[in-house]
């Protein structure tokens, strides 16, 4: 079978694609799993809060428009021949292709990683596994990496009343997402709800027969599973307790011939049309490599929030557009019990750590007017170069959803804006939304850098 492109995967990446694509060219998407998966509520479905089937993404994303959907593993590519091969067996030849396998969680190689109950969280297969250990009597569980995947999943097996442990080797939770000053009050959320909080701890090696029975950390720390009767999931595997690493990702490159493509630590290097080195090949989403928007340099963020804009750039490219993109800039978020935590751009160590002087700007105000019954709190950082004053970075947290506010922050950095122009930015107020007329908690972050510089 010949197609005008190929796309290999079917996540945010592969089905942004197809919904742009799939009318204008005869195309394929390939993709092993009966379901794509909405990745993000996985921790939800844990709790119970969603079914699983929630989770699901309908096929009709892709083939709506067009585009057909290929169920199978691309086991190999041959560059020469512009074919790739599904389950080692049928050949599928294309004029473009786009690799978009997006990444595989990053399980260290430390002594035990392999026994029964040590898995990563990202498949229908791993979401599964917990949900059946939980149905058959799950008690303990440790969650490795307290970033936003490891502290939602640790909420949801709390939530379903397990004895659960966090533990990451940054002496703070959400290292990458926050300071330390914003991650604090999130640190204090988890451990008020009883999750035992384990930071400046890194996993040495677990032990045990053939399921984890005990957890070393490099501090001295062991946690025991041993006192827990041991409960089978549904591939048969007796386990007595769980550790889920959620210690970031690698690239899905596994089935790539080796030193074809140009690849970096992050995956295949693209440029900003998201062209690999070869003609006719794109990568997009978690499996390639890309810059920065503020450092210009290869920079981490394997985001769906940055799977989705590559996959839209290079759409616009294969429309015969020009189209560009201009690096991370990283907004994310997280919600930490009664609290919702974001971030954008760089954080003060980051920025520090490129070479950037600094200045910090807070505010603190509510999230309605303070006479009003339902208001909660809100904190505003925002993070400006000091020469130029330019935004570079901002967090918020707040007792209500903060992504608008991340969104606005992350506008200002792609718009190179500056202090100044924060401090003139005009806001709308409302008793229910809003703090009063008289202050926005993004101009009074943004006056408080101008006060400092
Ligand atoms: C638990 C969890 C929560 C998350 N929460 C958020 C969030 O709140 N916000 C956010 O922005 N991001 C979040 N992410 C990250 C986000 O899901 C990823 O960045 C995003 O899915 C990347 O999209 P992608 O299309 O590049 O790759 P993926 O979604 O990983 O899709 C890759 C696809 O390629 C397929 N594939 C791989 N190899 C082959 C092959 N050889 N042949 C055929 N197909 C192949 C895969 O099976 C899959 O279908 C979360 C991730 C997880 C795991």
């Amino acid at each position: 079978m010949m197609y005008d492109i190929v796309v290999i995967g079917g996540g945010p990446a592969g089905i942004t694609l197809a919904k742009r694509l799939g009318n204008k060219y005869k195309m394929a998407i390939v993709r092993p799993e009966d379901h794509s998966l909405i990745y993000c509520a996985m921790p939800y479905v844990v709790e119970d809060l969603i079914n699983e089937e929630k989770c699901f993404k309908k096929d009709e994303l892709v083939t709506d428009s067009g585009a057909n959907l290929i169920r199978g593993t691309v086991t190999s590519v041959d560059f020469d021949k512009n074919e790739v091969v599904i389950n080692n067996q049928t050949p599928v030849t294309y004029r473009k292709l786009v690799i978009a396998t997006g990444a595989v969680p990053f399980i260290p190689p430390i002594e035990g990683s392999n026994l029964d109950g040590v898995m990563g969280f990202k498949t229908q297969a791993d979401l599964e596994k917990i949900q059946s250990l939980l149905k058959n009597g799950l008690k303990r569980a440790v969650v490795i990496g307290a970033g936003a995947i490891g502290i939602e999943l640790a909420q949801a097996l709390k939530h379903k009343g397990l004895d659960v442990s966090l533990v990451d080797m940054a002496s703070q939770v959400l290292p990458n997402l926050v300071g330390i000053d914003f991650a604090q009050k999130a640190a204090e959320e988890l451990s008020k709800n009883g999750i035992h909080l384990m930071l400046n701890s890194r996993v040495e090696k677990i032990t045990g027969k053939t399921y984890a029975n005990e957890l070393h950390l490099d501090n001295g720390e062991v946690i025991y599973f041993g006192d827990y009767a041991p409960c089978s999931g549904n591939n048969n595997e007796t386990v007595k307790g769980l550790v889920v690493f959620a210690t970031g990702v690698v690239p899905e490159l596994s089935f790539l011939p080796k030193g074809v493509l140009n690849t970096n630590r992050g995956g295949i290097v693209v440029n900003e049309r998201m062209e690999t080195n070869l003609p006719n090949v794109y990568a997009v989403g978690d499996c390639a490599d890309f810059k920065g928007f503020i450092t210009q340099e290869s920079a981490p963020g394997k985001l769906a929030t940055n799977a989705v804009p590559m996959a839209m750039v290079l759409a616009n490219n294969l429309l015969g557009n020009n189209s560009s993109y201009k690096g991370f800039i990283n907004g994310a978020a997280t919600k930490v019990y009664d609290y919702y935590i974001g971030g954008t751009g760089l954080s003060a160590a980051a920025a520090l750590k490129e070479g950037f002087e600094i200045v910090k700007g807070y505010s603190q105000l509510t999230t309605q007017f303070p006479i009003m019954p339902g208001k909660k709190e809100l904190r505003v950082k925002i993070l400006a170069e000091k020469n130029s004053k330019q935004i570079i970075g901002g967090q918020v947290i707040s007792g209500e959803p903060v992504t608008n506010l991340i969104d606005l922050i992350s506008f200002a950095i792609q718009k190179g804006a500056t202090v100044n122009d924060l401090i003139e930015l005009s806001y709308s107020a409302q008793p229910y939304q809003s703090f009063y007329p008289a202050g926005n908690a993004i101009v009074m972050a943004a006056e408080n850098i101008a006060n400092k510089i």
